[in-house]
């Protein structure tokens, strides 16, 4: 996708998607999932852009698929590292939890990932850590024409990218993959639903029009608003 002087690129990283963003300098959105660095630098190499290039790295939030790989690209880089606050200590620990699941499958999976899914992660330390408070200030800069949004509900501190033309990445605060769920929309993974329709209606307030999730393919916000209208009717909110 080209706007007059910034790209951005999907890189898929494992089961992941990692977005590249290119203003001034480069800004990656997360740090893919565990054992696949390979496919990343592959990915960079086909786009003919260099690790070094990397600014900043900015974590959606702490989950082992979104920071499988950010010892190794931050080695290689030496970019910096941004996260929302409230995921720092994940990403400082190297051993971060899991979303409980919403629905049914959703259950399953976050069970199952209780059990199974304990990839070895490297502690790294987060240079920036972004407040709730100035989430809702923070244009991106680096040339880069959006601003970062706390958009809690799938975690705590899950943040989204927000470009002025409407495209947003929003890590896991959307699906849109085969061994999630079949068909795109809301999380099957959350922490608190409510305040994902939340973070979803202020991304829609502030002009989110196609939607870029960590796990498949993108697709239009108008989707959300059916997903929205669903949800609120099955569970009798407003
Ligand atoms: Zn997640
Ligand atoms: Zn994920």
């Amino acid at each position: 996708m080209r706007h007059p002087s910034f790209e951005f690129h999907c890189i898929p990283v494992g089961i992941d998607n990692c977005y590249l963003l290119r203003g001034r300098t480069t800004i990656l959105i997360d740090a893919g999932a565990p054992g696949h660095v390979k496919e990343f630098m592959r990915g960079m190499d086909r786009l003919g852009i260099s690790l070094r290039e990397i600014e900043l790295i900015l974590l959606t939030h702490g989950h082992a698929d979104h920071i499988g790989c950010l010892h190794q690209i931050q080695t290689l880089s030496e970019a910096e590292i941004a996260m929302h606050e409230a995921e720092c200590a994940w990403v400082e620990s190297g051993e971060p939890d899991l979303s409980p699941g919403v629905t049914l499958w959703g259950r399953m999976l976050a069970g199952l990932g209780q059990v199974l899914y304990k990839p070895r992660l490297y502690p790294r330390a987060v240079d920036y850590s972004i407040t709730t408070t100035l989430s809702s200030l923070m244009k991106l800069g680096y040339g880069v024409p959006g601003q970062v949004v706390h958009t809690p509900g799938h975690w705590p501190g899950s943040i989204s990218v927000l470009l002025e033309s409407g495209e947003v990445f929003v890590g896991d605060l959307a699906m849109n993959a085969w061994y999630l769920r079949s068909t795109p929309g809301l999380p099957i993974l959350a922490q608190d639903m409510d305040l994902v329709v939340q973070s979803w209606k202020r991304l829609i307030g502030m002009g989110a029009r196609q939607v870029y999730p960590a796990h498949g393919a993108d697709f239009p916000i108008e989707i959300i608003q059916k997903e929205i209208q669903a949800w609120e009717r099955r569970s009798g909110t407003p």
